[in-house]
């Protein structure tokens, strides 16, 4: 569908252009109508669906009418010297820094000619620079609940004239143990009010919420949770956890990509990756939430500039994180839930593009796999081990030490019969690092891309 079928004026319109975009994505077409009408709205998407937009381009419409309609104020005499400072009127709330900055600068490069202002606060960094800005007056605050009420405790912001909130990445805020952040933060909004919820999947208690805090609001979901990104090609390695250090090093060099996330489980286990392939080579670096927010953000400016080919992560740092073109995604550690796998291949094969995403499974982590396969209700295409585990496997000195004195394929994954066929088990075409097809001949030009040198 069209932007200019939506219903959106003049100056927003002509960002959304000024952006590229041409037509609305789905989660738009459905939203925006809804959101300029006023209503309160639960929205079921991922990151990567063009959600932002979603909420943004009709808060910054509603705001407009809202400004259009309302008597001019005749001030509440609170503050003599600031009676003409702009008043928080949306407040977006996101479970991260980067998601949050992401927002931000979302709604800017959005609302660049309605002549609105918005700020982002968040934790992790001084918060002067934060309080200047909101000094000044903005009409949207994009914040993180825990900073948002830290600054709000001190008396620098305050939600009575909130008109519309954002609750966004519900899911996620919950998984963080922002509820009773929420709670409060909800509590201080006006109880009259637009309410607008997106969430990546929609477990009870989110919906419990959305009873509480939104009024018969409409519902728009797209792309269910269990459909992967439908260009992904998707595959597995069975490797012990001693040996996939050497099989992502390996992979890294040999298979050509442009820009590679890895997904680590832990934040250790991420700067522990990244040690090992800059050992190798391999300018790689890490995000995660140990680091500082001027460091994440360094990294990840890197990684957009084609400075870093190889970006690891841990699931809560990616959350949110708005890069494209990601030709590859690499489970190191499999995701603790199959809905996790989901959310992170989809990074990859974004805005039509063709992606890739492979997963090291270890034994142990054989039913994460079957759960994934049964979420997806497809059989993942198994990589043929590459010959320099075999010979790892095959001497005693090099086996892991989990499997020590072991015979290394003592339990083997059982696919489950319904997802596998025989050929789906052979290996892609992709060529697996290190084997005798490897992509030995068209690795150098990975390598020049993936060196330190
Ligand atoms: P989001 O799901 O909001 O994180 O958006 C994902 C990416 O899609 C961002 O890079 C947006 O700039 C981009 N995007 C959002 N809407 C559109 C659209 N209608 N056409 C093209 N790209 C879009």
């Amino acid at each position: 569908m069209k932007f200019e079928d939506l219903g959106l004026v003049e100056p927003i319109l002509r960002a959304v252009f000024r952006e590229g975009y041409e037509t609305a994505t789905p989660i738009q077409a459905k939203a925006i109508p809804l959101v300029t009408e006023g209503r309160d709205l639960i929205g079921c998407a991922q990151t990567g669906t063009g959600k932002t937009a979603a909420f943004a381009l009709p808060t910054l419409q509603r705001l407009r009418d809202l400004n259009a309609k309302s008597p001019k104020p005749s001030g509440n005499g609170q503050h003599k010297k600031k009676k003409k400072r702009r008043k928080i009127r949306a407040l977006v709330l996101s479970p991260t820094r980067e998601l949050a900055t992401q927002i931000h600068d979302s709604f800017a490069a959005y609302g660049r000619f309605t002549g609105f202002r918005q700020t982002v606060v968040y934790g992790g960094v001084s918060q002067g620079r934060q309080v200047r800005a909101l000094q000044k007056g903005v009409d949207t605050l994009v914040a993180t609940p825990g900073r948002l009420l830290d600054l709000m405790g001190q008396g620098y912001i305050d939600l009575s004239n909130i008109e519309i909130l954002i609750l966004d990445e519900a899911d996620r805020m919950l998984d963080m143990g922002f509820i009773h952040d929420l709670r409060q933060i909800v509590k201080n909004a006006p109880a009259e009010r637009q309410t607008l919820m997106f969430s990546a999947t929609m477990p009870r208690q989110i919906r419990e919420l959305a009873n509480q805090w939104l009024t018969d609001p409409a519902h728009v979901q797209v792309a269910p949770a269990a459909a992967p990104a439908e260009k992904v090609e998707q595959s597995v390695y069975f490797v012990e956890p001693k040996q996939k250090p050497m099989l992502l090093a390996r992979f890294l060099h040999e298979v050509p990509s442009s820009r590679t996330l890895v997904f680590a489980r832990t934040k250790h286990g991420a700067d522990k990756i990244v040690r090992r392939l800059k050992r190798d080579g391999i300018r790689a670096d890490a995000i995660h939430g140990n680091k500082s927010q001027a460091a994440r953000q360094r990294v990840l400016d890197n990684f957009k500039a084609d400075k870093l080919p190889v970006l690891i992560a841990t699931d809560i740092a990616a959350r949110g994180l708005d890069v494209d073109d990601i030709s590859h995604v690499i489970n190191y550690d499999m995701p603790h839930d199959a809905e996790t796998y989901v959310h992170r291949i989809g990074r990859t094969a974004r805005a039509g593009a063709e992606g890739v995403a492979v997963s090291f499974c270890g034994r142990e982590e054989h039913p994460k796999l079957r759960s994934i396969e049964q979420l997806i209700r497809r059989a993942i295409t198994v990589e043929k081990k590459p010959d320099f585990i075999r010979a790892a496997e095959a001497s005693p000195n090099n086996a892991p030490s989990a499997t020590k004195g072991k015979k290394p394929s003592g339990r083997k994954y059982r696919p489950s019969r319904k997802y596998h066929s025989k050929s789906k088990s052979k290996g892609s075409s992709r060529g697996a690092p290190g084997s005798a097809a490897g992509p030995r001949g068209n690795g150098s030009k990975r390598r020049r891309r993936v060196s330190a040198r």
